[in-house]
């Protein structure tokens, strides 16, 4: 399965980072994690502009996550995009985004393609895309913001890998981190040196740090690797412990 990093910045323009966006193949199509700004032109950058993305999944309500959805659903209504298409969002959050798309004529009702709004729910997470999942709702925003913010657990080729999205603290994703071996840890408002060494107690092997802050350049941090947008990440492949 191939993880394509599409934007890898948090909250503010950078000058070659988009905001944070994840493309995840699964065995029905790719999953899009976030769609932060910018993620239809890294997705047409990666020759994976309209057929691959068969779910979106929006973890929480911060602009940097979801402000390429109008952009996005502008370009599948140009192009009059046939293959169906879902979106798994917090039933809190997904009123105001549906209404927000509908002012812009980018609902269901103005799409060529099947347009479904799918309420995210903590717990087995099986998207159309195929992949096997699992969410539980993280410490970054409270339960009644907008219903909170999201992580997510997959079976990518075998081995569960977990994508933090934002964290308020390394607390709030460590004990889904048993029998973890990649963690993809966006790292803005933690301490990455210290999360990367609790997640490496935890026995992951590998983690890859993303969503960098604007005001930071990517420093050397132990067992981590810097993700770039545009950085092609095949799970199968990616280093096993002591490679
Ligand atoms: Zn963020
Ligand atoms: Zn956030």
């Amino acid at each position: 399965m191939i993880i394509r990093f599409l934007g890898t910045s948090a909250g503010n323009p950078h000058p070659r980072r988009m905001t944070s966006s994840t493309l995840i193949e699964g065995p029905n199509g790719a999953l899009l994690l976030d769609a932060g700004e910018g993620c239809s032109q890294r997705l047409v950058e990666a020759d994976s502009w309209s057929q691959e993305v068969r779910s979106v999944l929006i973890t929480h309500r911060h602009a940097d996550h979801h402000s390429g959805l109008p952009m996005l659903l502008s370009g599948y209504k140009g192009e009059g995009r046939k293959a169906p298409l879902e979106i798994h969002v917090h039933q809190d959050l997904m009123s105001p985004l549906r209404s927000w798309m509908k002012t812009l004529k980018l609902d269901d009702e103005h799409q060529s393609c099947e347009l479904s709004w799918l309420p995210l729910q903590e717990g087995i997470f099986t998207p159309a895309s195929g992949h096997d999942g699992f969410i539980w709702r993280n410490d970054h925003l409270p339960a009644d913001d907008y219903g909170g913010c999201h992580s997510l657990a997959l079976n990518l080729d075998g081995d569960r890998w977990v994508f933090s999205s934002d964290i308020g603290s390394f607390a709030s994703i460590e004990a889904y981190l048993e029998d973890t071996r990649v963690l993809v840890l966006e790292s803005c408002h933690i301490d990455p040196v210290t999360a990367v060494s609790g997640a490496m107690k935890r026995g992951v092997e590998r983690v890859i740090l993303t969503h960098v802050p604007c005001n930071l350049e990517p420093f050397p941090v132990e067992d981590a690797i810097w993700a770039q947008d545009n950085m092609i990440i095949d799970a199968a492949s990616f280093p096993r412990e002591g490679n």
